[in-house]
């Protein structure tokens, strides 16, 4: 079922006790709100364990930011999914780009990063968005388009709809350059068109499309007020559980 979520994308910052001091803050920071989304934070392979130890899972869940593209074996310095999962983590964010263009990750890549996520109850939240010559040029609906035919056009209707989605305009993402409310909801509502062409207007309808790129308190309200942006996907605002709560209750 879509819903509204609000996620956070910690990136390569905090040590362990700064990112347990972090999730602790937020978590209580939850306790005394009726969030109108659901909140996730997405921490380091190193945090998770520890994290879900201090967190109310009932108010805020818990995810990776990657996982490997195989079960298990000789990959050394990999963290599978089935791993990942162990920790009590529910999410894992695949897709994004500083993965697809630092570490080369490929369409071909992802679907196995997906299969293997689904395969372990873990909820993907896959990211799709053109870099700035793409929205410069007018290729961006269609760039988009393929990102999403590409890595995620072979899964069923069922496994399709276990996903979330996060339309991140790489230009926007660490830039404090925020796409417009108004060209988030364009690239939002044709997000559901392409899905709903696939798998019909049901499944698209059902759908949670994050926005990502320099979301902040002060333009959450504008962007999530649009009718097809279903929450964000947060970097450097998740960092201060303040500024994180600020954007949960934009909603
Ligand atoms: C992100 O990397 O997912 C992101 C949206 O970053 P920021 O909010 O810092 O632009």
């Amino acid at each position: 079922m879509r819903k509204n979520i609000v996620a956070g994308n910690w990136k390569m910052n905090t040590t362990l006790a700064e990112g347990v001091k972090l999730a602790e803050d937020v978590n209580k920071a939850l306790e005394n709100v009726d969030a109108k989304c659901d909140v996730v934070i997405c921490v380091p392979f190193t945090h998770l364990a520890s994290v879900n130890g201090v967190i109310n899972a009932d108010k805020l869940g818990l995810g990776a930011e990657n996982c490997a593209d195989h079960k298990s074996g000789a990959y050394t310095g990999e963290v599978s999914a089935p791993m990942v999962a162990s920790t009590g983590a529910k999410y894992v964010i695949l897709g994004h780009s500083e993965r697809r263009q630092y570490y080369g990750e490929t369409s071909e890549i992802l679907k196995e990063k997906v299969n293997l996520a689904l395969e372990n109850n873990l909820t993907p939240i896959f990211c799709i968005g053109e870099v700035l010559e793409q929205r410069e040029d007018g290729s961006y609906l269609e760039v988009v388009k393929s990102q999403i035919e590409e890595a995620l056009f072979e899964l069923s209707a069922e496994d399709f709809g276990k996903l979330i989605l996060a339309y991140e305009p790489v230009w926007a993402i660490g830039t404090g350059k925020t796409a417009t409310d108004d060209q988030a909801q364009e690239m939002h509502a044709h997000i559901r068109g392409v899905i709903a062409e696939k798998y019909g207007k049901e499944v698209a309808d059902n759908t949670s499309i994050l926005y990502g790129g320099s979301c902040k308190p002060s333009n959450a309200k504008a962007l999530f007020a649009k009718p097809d942006v279903d929450g964000g996907l947060i970097g450097g605002a998740s960092l201060d559980a303040e500024s994180f709560m600020g954007i949960v209750t934009a909603f």
